[in-house]
């Protein structure tokens, strides 16, 4: 096999038995960049000379025999999170020339483990959109056919890792940004609990939603890197002080006696795309045959969801961005005489139009006037879906559904119409608004050859039994060992 193609778990093995090195392993991570990044265009940044050095030193630390899980590892970065000096963009031109001075916790934990980076991963404008077609340089391709959107926010780390361009890469997750580019891209995506990995260094979109989250080949190599990312940080005040399990333990537990919830609703709608529904209701069926049942639950208020969130969100989004404002960070204006001038210009060139919309929509639903109108009523509904999901948990222990409506769609599909983009996240945004991890396994192909994933949701801190679920569903079938033809 060539060694691009191996998960993590293969390659530790390899390089704890020191049958391949961490320099022959990145150098052959790097040529494949080289190789297929031109069709791909997943990469804002290649750090191939920092990569080289990296392994050179986690082949010295194997040589002592110190080696963790993700020694000698080459993976990749969304570009949303912070790297010393490794330019830091968030897919936008206001951070054309952002370098930051420090590390994300998630960065520091891999360098702990002397982990390889081996660049940073394009993605739509700080993390607001659902195909990658928001990034101010450049349109990330599907693998699988390059005429098709990858996905997004986190477009590029699923791109990366379907093509073989790291072995696992990190995302980020607001509204379904990790699950659903894992789905388009037939790679294995997990949103973790809300607060379960510190996002010290992530540049917040919005800050009651986001989560930092692996993608991977397998289920198992996503419980590697959880497990060196999840936990406490001091530096995080939302990162939860709950212990951290063993991941890579759990996920042999099976699915036997697991009662499965199936939002009967969630299948019984126009907007999902039929080759969708059968995949997934047949994936639904495999778990069943592991010994799994199913019992149907509901969930009333998704159908408020989107509204909700695109009210939330937007709003947590307009104050976040409120720093970038030429004086702090990244680009400034030069020609403004005047203050305020500075601050107009100055955002009106570095922020593109999806960004502009979302701060538009969050100034409006916050405006005196309106914001009991739009954002008190958006958060009661929050609270609802909580609810809807809390009880949901009384009568079963994971819930199953489509990740996304429809496979990837053409590139340019959504150009004109943003509320079609927003209505496609109706099946992962209600993770983030209550909380709850969900993780999306490959499930399946369309006619047209594109991936088709499982979502897999659980109880707050329970990614363990989610892992255990998804990984026993891999073992029973061979979706995720396909790759596109590049
Ligand atoms: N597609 C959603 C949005 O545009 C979710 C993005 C995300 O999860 N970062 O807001």
């Amino acid at each position: 096999m060539e060694l691009h193609n191996l998960t993590i778990t293969q390659a530790h093995e390899k390089l704890k038995n020191k049958e391949i090195s961490a320099v022959e392993l990145t150098r052959a991570v790097l040529a494949r960049i080289s190789a297929v990044e031109p069709q791909i265009q997943a990469f804002l940044t290649v750090t191939a000379d920092e990569a080289l050095a990296a392994a050179q030193a986690a082949d010295e630390a194997i040589a002592q025999g110190r080696i963790s899980p993700l020694t000698g590892i080459p993976l990749a970065i969304k570009d949303v999170i912070c790297t010393q000096g490794i330019r830091t963009t968030c897919g936008s031109r206001i951070l054309e020339n952002f370098i930051p001075p420090y590390d994300a916790t998630v960065i520091q934990r891999f360098k702990a483990q002397q982990a390889v980076m081996v660049g940073k991963l394009n993605m739509d404008e700080f993390a607001m959109g659902s195909t990658t077609e928001h990034s101010a340089y450049q349109i990330t391709r599907n693998p699988w056919n390059t005429h098709c959107i990858p996905g997004g926010s986190s477009g590029g780390s699923a791109a990366a890792v379907a093509a073989g361009m790291g072995l696992a890469t990190l995302g980020s997750d607001t509204g379904g940004s990790i699950r659903q580019p894992a789905s388009h891209c037939g790679v294995v995506g997990l949103k973790p609990t809300y607060g379960r990995v510190s996002r010290f260094g992530l540049v917040a979109f919005a800050s009651s939603l986001d989560q930092i989250g692996p993608l991977a080949k397998t289920t198992a190599d996503c419980a590697m890197v959880l497990q060196a990312i999840a936990g406490h940080d001091p530096a995080d005040s939302t990162s939860a002080p709950e212990a951290v399990p063993d991941y890579l333990a759990a996920l042999n537990q099976g699915v036997k006696g697991l009662r499965i919830g199936i939002p009967k609703a969630y299948f019984d709608t126009n907007g999902l795309d039929p080759q969708v529904a059968k995949a997934v209701l047949a994936a639904i069926d495999t778990l069943k045959g592991l010994g799994a049942q199913t019992v149907e639950v509901a969930l009333p208020h998704t159908q408020y969801g989107v509204a909700a969130y695109y009210v939330i969100a937007p709003s947590e989004a307009c104050s976040n961005l409120a720093r970038y404002d030429g004086v702090k960070y990244g680009l400034r204006d030069n020609t403004a005489t005047q203050l305020l001038e500075m601050y107009h210009n100055t955002r009106s060139q570095g922020f593109g139009p999806e960004v502009q919309r979302r701060i538009l929509l969050g100034t409006y639903a916050l405006s005196a006037g309106y914001y009991d109108a739009y954002y008190r009523k958006a958060s009661q509904v929050r609270t609802l879906i909580m609810a809807d999901f809390k009880k949901a948990f009384e009568q079963c222990d994971l819930i199953a559904s489509p990740v996304t409506p429809t496979p990837a769609t053409p590139i340019g599909a959504h150009a004109d119409d943003p509320l079609a983009m927003y209505l496609s996240d109706i099946y992962t945004l209600s993770a983030n608004l209550a909380g709850i991890p969900g993780i999306s396994v490959p499930c399946g192909f369309s006619q047209e050859g594109l991936p088709i994933g499982l979502q897999l949701m659980g109880p707050h801190f329970q990614e363990g039994r989610l892992l255990a679920a998804a990984h026993a569903f891999e073992q029973a079938t061979a979706f995720h060992t396909q790759g596109p033809n590049l």
